[in-house]
C-alpha cells in the first residue's frame, strides 16, 4: 500500500493543510484485511471553529464576488478533474470502505456528474417578478444561505458529499465538511482538487474527526446557516435538536426499509435481478437498499428458486479484486448486522440462505447475503433497517394487502413495483408512501431525480434542480414607483 497517493493527515481549512488543534490523529482501516490504511487528523471543537470562521470570511471574499457563470465554470473544472483522477479516487474509496472497484468507479463518475450538473445550473438560479399593478415593482432574489455544513456517512463517502456540496456551492454558499471517521480519505482528495484549481480559500473546508466531537460541534455551531446530514435516524434526531437550538434549517437523509413489490404477472427474471442488485450493492449498506421483498403468494416458489440460484453464484471478496460484493465497512457494522440476524432468528424468522461469514473468507468483515423467508410484516427483520445484505421475504395475496404491508413502516424512502399491469403500477405508485417509486426496475442513481424520504426517512430533497432550493433563501423586494 506504500505506493498509494494518500492525502495528508491534516484538515483542509482556509485553503491550507493544518494539523488538528490537539495535534492528534487516528487510523482508518481497510475492512477487507482489517489492517490500518491511513492516518487522519482528529478534529474537535477548535478545528470546527477555525473552519466555520474561514467559510464565513470566504463569503465576502473572491468567492462572493465571483459571477455565477464563473462559479459554474469552476464547478465544471472540478468535475473534469475528478474524472481525470477517477482510478485513484476509486481505489482509495475501495480500500477505505470495502466496495468493489467497479462500484467505486461508478460512484466517482456520479460525483463528477453532480459537479457537472450543478455547474450548469449556477447561472440559472434566479427569482421572479410578481405583478402587483403599474404603481409597484415587486421581485424576488434567491440568495445563498451562507455557510453550509455537510455531515457525511461512510457508505458512499465521496458521492454523498458531492450530492449536497455541489448544489450548495453552485448557489454561492461556502462549506464545512465532516466526513465519517471511518472513510475520511476521498473528501481530502477532493480538497486537493479544489486547491489545485485555485479555489479561493475557505470555500471548502474539510474537518476530520468523530461524530460525537467534530460532528456535534458542527451541528451545534451558531455561525452555520444550513446543515445537510446523511446517516441514521437517531443521529439525525440529535443533529436536528442541535440545529434547533439556533434555528438552523436542516436537510435530513436518513434510513430506509424499502420494499420491492412483485406481482404474479411480473417478468420474474427482471424482478429477481433487481432484487439481487437492490440488496447486494455496496454490501447492502445503502439507505436505498431494497431490503423487503413483498412477493405475490402464487409465485413465491419460482421466485425463491431463482433468487437462491443467484445468491449462490454471487462473487464475494475484497473490493480490489473487483468482485460483486465486498465486506461490510467495519467490525462494528459486522456486529450490528449479525445482531439483527440473531434477533430475527430468535423471533422465528427462517433463514434460507446466508446468515454467516463466507467460509472462504476468514478475515475481513465479510458476510454472506442473507435471505429470510416467511417473514411476518411486524417482525423486527421486516421493520428495522439492517444496513447490510439481508433480505426479508413476505408474501401477499392482493394489491391492497401489498400496499398495507409496504406502507406500515416508519420509513418511506424508495419502493419498487413489478407488474405488467400499468394501471395497477400507477395506482400503487400514487398510494405508496415513498420519496421515489420505481416501476419494473429498482433504485437508480440518476443525479437528475429528486431524492429524499417520507416519514422517518428524512425531509428535503437532494439531487435534481429542486435541491438548489435548500441552499438559497428568498428575499422579496417591493418598490413603490
Ligand atoms: P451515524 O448516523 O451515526 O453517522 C453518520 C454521520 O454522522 C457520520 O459522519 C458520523 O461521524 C456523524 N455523527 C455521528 N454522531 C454525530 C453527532 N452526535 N453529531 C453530529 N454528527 C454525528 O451512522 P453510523 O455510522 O453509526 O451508522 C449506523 C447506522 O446508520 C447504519 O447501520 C445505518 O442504519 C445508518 N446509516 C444510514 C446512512 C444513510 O445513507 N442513510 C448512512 C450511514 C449510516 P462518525 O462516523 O465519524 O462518527
Amino acid at each position: 500500500m506504500n505506493n498509494l497517493n494518500l492525502p495528508p493527515a491534516k484538515h483542509f481549512i482556509n485553503g491550507e493543510w493544518v494539523d488538528a488543534a490537539s495535534g492528534q490523529t487516528f487510523l482508518t482501516y481497510d475492512p477487507a484485511t482489517e489492517q490500518p490504511l491511513a492516518e487522519a487528523a482528529h478534529g474537535g471543537v477548535a478545528d470546527v471553529e477555525q473552519a466555520v470562521s474561514a467559510a464565513r470570511r470566504a463569503l465576502s471574499g473572491a468567492w462572493g464576488q465571483m459571477l455565477p457563470k464563473e462559479r459554474g465554470r469552476f464547478l465544471y473544472a472540478v468535475s473534469q478533474e475528478i474524472l481525470a483522477q477517477r482510478e485513484e479516487l476509486a481505489l482509495l474509496e475501495t480500500l477505505d470502505s470495502g466496495k468493489p472497484l467497479t462500484l467505486a468507479r461508478r460512484e466517482v463518475e456520479g460525483t463528477a456528474r453532480y459537479f457537472e450538473y450543478y455547474a450548469g445550473a449556477a447561472d440559472k438560479i434566479h427569482g421572479e417578478q410578481i405583478p402587483l399593478g403599474r404603481e409597484r415593482l415587486d421581485f424576488t432574489l434567491r440568495e445563498p444561505m451562507g455557510v453550509t455544513a455537510h455531515i457525511v456517512p461512510w457508505n458512499k463517502p465521496l458521492n454523498i458529499l458531492a450530492r449536497s456540496l455541489a448544489p450548495a456551492l453552485a448557489a454561492g454558499n461556502t462549506a464545512v465538511v465532516k466526513p465519517s471517521e471511518q472513510t475520511p480519505l476521498t473528501a481530502l482528495k477532493l480538497a486537493q482538487i479544489f486547491a489545485r484549481l485555485d479555489c479561493p480559500p475557505g470555500v471548502l473546508n474539510v474537518v476530520n474527526g468523530f461524530g460525537e466531537e467534530a460532528g456535534a460541534a458542527l451541528a451545534g455551531h451558531t455561525a452555520i446557516d444550513h446543515l445537510t446530514f446523511t446517516g441514521s435516524v437517531p443521529t439525525g434526531r440529535e443533529v436536528m435538536k442541535a440545529a434547533a437550538e439556533h434555528i438552523k434549517p436542516v436537510l435530513l437523509e436518513l434510513g430506509g426499509k424499502s420494499p420491492l413489490i412483485i406481482f404474479a404477472d411480473a417478468d420474474l427474471e427482471t424482478a429477481v435481478a433487481e432484487a439481487m442488485r437492490g440488496i447486494t450493492i455496496n454490501c447492502g449498506q445503502m439507505c436505498s437498499a431494497g431490503s423487503r421483498l413483498l412477493v405475490e403468494a402464487s409465485i413465491r416458489q419460482p421466485f425463491v428458486a431463482l433468487l437462491l440460484a443467484q445468491l449462490r453464484r454471487l462473487r464475494i471478496g475484497p473490493g480490489v479484486e473487483d468482485v460483486e460484493m465486498g465486506p461490510l465497512v467495519s467490525e462494528l457494522q459486522f456486529e450490528r448486522v449479525s445482531n439483527h440476524i440473531e434477533i430475527a432468528q430468535s423471533e422465528g424468522a427462517e433463514i434460507i440462505y446466508g446468515g454467516e461469514r463466507p467460509p472462504h473468507l476468514p478475515r475481513g468483515y465479510f458476510i454472506l447475503p442473507t435471505l429470510f423467508d416467511r417473514v411476518l410484516p411486524d417482525m423486527h427483520i421486516a421493520q428495522q433497517e439492517v444496513f447490510g445484505p439481508v433480505l426479508a421475504l413476505t408474501t401477499f395475496n392482493d394489491e391492497e394487502e401489498a400496499l398495507n404491508i409496504a406502507n406500515n413502516i416508519p420509513y418511506g424512502l424508495i419502493a419498487g413495483v413489478f407488474t405488467q399491469n400499468i394501471s395497477r403500477a400507477l395506482r400503487m405508485a400514487s398510494r405508496l408512501q415513498a420519496g421515489q417509486v420505481f416501476i419494473n426496475q429498482y433504485y437508480t442513481e440518476d443525479e437528475e431525480m429528486p431524492f429524499g424520504g417520507y416519514k422517518q426517512s428524512g425531509f428535503g430533497r437532494s439531487k435534481g434542480l429542486v435541491a438548489l432550493h435548500h441552499y438559497t433563501q428568498i428575499k422579496n423586494i417591493a418598490v413603490k414607483l
